[in-house]
């Protein structure tokens, strides 16, 4: 039986985002690994180099990083605290990684050509794309020495399996102990927020995009089907009772389908339009948080062939089947 008091510690390093400190994990096999960095800030620096020392160790110590995902707050300090250890994650945290750059011009193109046939503004669209910007700014720019996907079990952290769980990220994964029923779960699930499942543009130019909410509807589900008693979250509180919690999740996620199904208007209505009324407070603050909201509980409503989409004068309204 893993001793989880000896073998896997939990760090807790601040952030500069809304979402506050992230929780990264130590586990002690034969290799010294890391799962997942903070961000790239000095404060979370400085707060890792301490809590590493608490425990015996140096940032040289760290034999290998794996990545729950790429965002910034899980994946900042590969290149510039850990420049010797080997970074493990999954294929699709690459490009993200190492800033391509024919990547994120396709993604902002994407952005803006996908947003605006959602019908948000020129002037939101823009914000949209320089946050993104801003949010890269806190990863390390180096990639991946090895890729790992479904199944793979990775060479130092015995008993570890990597379980792939897309909806919040494409690029996430996530660490399962079968054995002691424990997960280590980035952000796929977090006790005290019901985590965003964010829009991404395919990865593959001239794919549709994936759709993000039954992605991670999906996710969950499998995550229900596993021995789970415990999850180590990305964020807040470990998880004790997952069932429980992502019973929740589910039903939240159908009274929102519900509620935006009773705002579509006979005519027709953007994805932008309903996210104004929906979240008339923050839509303006927290844009793509907000879009990715809306868009993803119309894709459940689609996907179940409740509401339909028409595209009129380059701008995609939805309405319900039938109008
Ligand atoms: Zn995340």
């Amino acid at each position: 039986m893993l001793n989880k008091t000896k073998c896997l510690e939990k760090l807790n390093l601040p952030t500069p985002f809304i979402v506050g400190p992230v929780n990264i994990y130590l586990i002690k096999g034969d290799a010294l690994t890391l799962v997942d960095t903070g961000p790239k800030t000095k404060e979370a620096t400085e707060v890792l180099v301490e809590a590493l020392k608490q425990h015996g160790y140096s940032v040289n110590d760290i034999d290998q990083i794996i990545l729950t995902h790429h965002h910034p707050d899980h994946a900042g300090l590969i290149e510039d605290v850990f420049p010797n250890a080997t970074v493990i994650g999954h294929k699709k945290c690459q490009p993200w990684l190492k800033k391509e750059k024919h990547f994120l011009t396709f993604v902002e193109n994407y952005i803006a050509k996908f947003y605006s046939e959602h019908g948000v503004s020129d002037e939101i669209v823009d914000e949209m794309v320089t946050k993104n910007r801003y949010y890269l700014s806190f990863t390390g720019n180096r990639g991946l020495d090895i890729n790992v996907c479904e199944g793979d079990k990775i060479d130092g952290v015995q008993g570890w399996t990597v379980i792939e769980t897309p909806g919040h990220a494409q690029s996430h994964i996530s660490l399962y102990n079968e054995k002691d029923g424990l997960l280590i779960g980035g952000d796929h699930i977090i006790e005290h927020i019901s985590s965003n499942a964010l829009l991404e543009p395919p990865y593959v130019k001239g794919e549709s995009r994936p759709q993000t909410l039954l992605q991670y509807r999906d996710s969950l589900q499998k995550c229900l089907n596993l021995n789970i008693r415990k999850v180590f979250s990305g964020h807040g509180k470990n998880v004790e009772n997952i069932e429980v919690l992502l019973n929740k999740r589910f039903q939240e996620q159908e009274e929102k389908a519900k509620r935006l199904k009773l705002m579509l208007p006979k005519e027709g209505i953007t994805s932008f339009d309903l996210c104004k009324s929906y979240f008339a407070h923050i839509y303006k603050k927290e844009p793509t948080l907000t879009m990715s909201e809306i868009i993803g509980h119309l894709d459940l409503l689609e996907d179940r062939k409740i509401i339909e989409t028409v595209n009129s004068n380059g701008k995609t309204f939805y309405t319900c089947k039938g109008n």
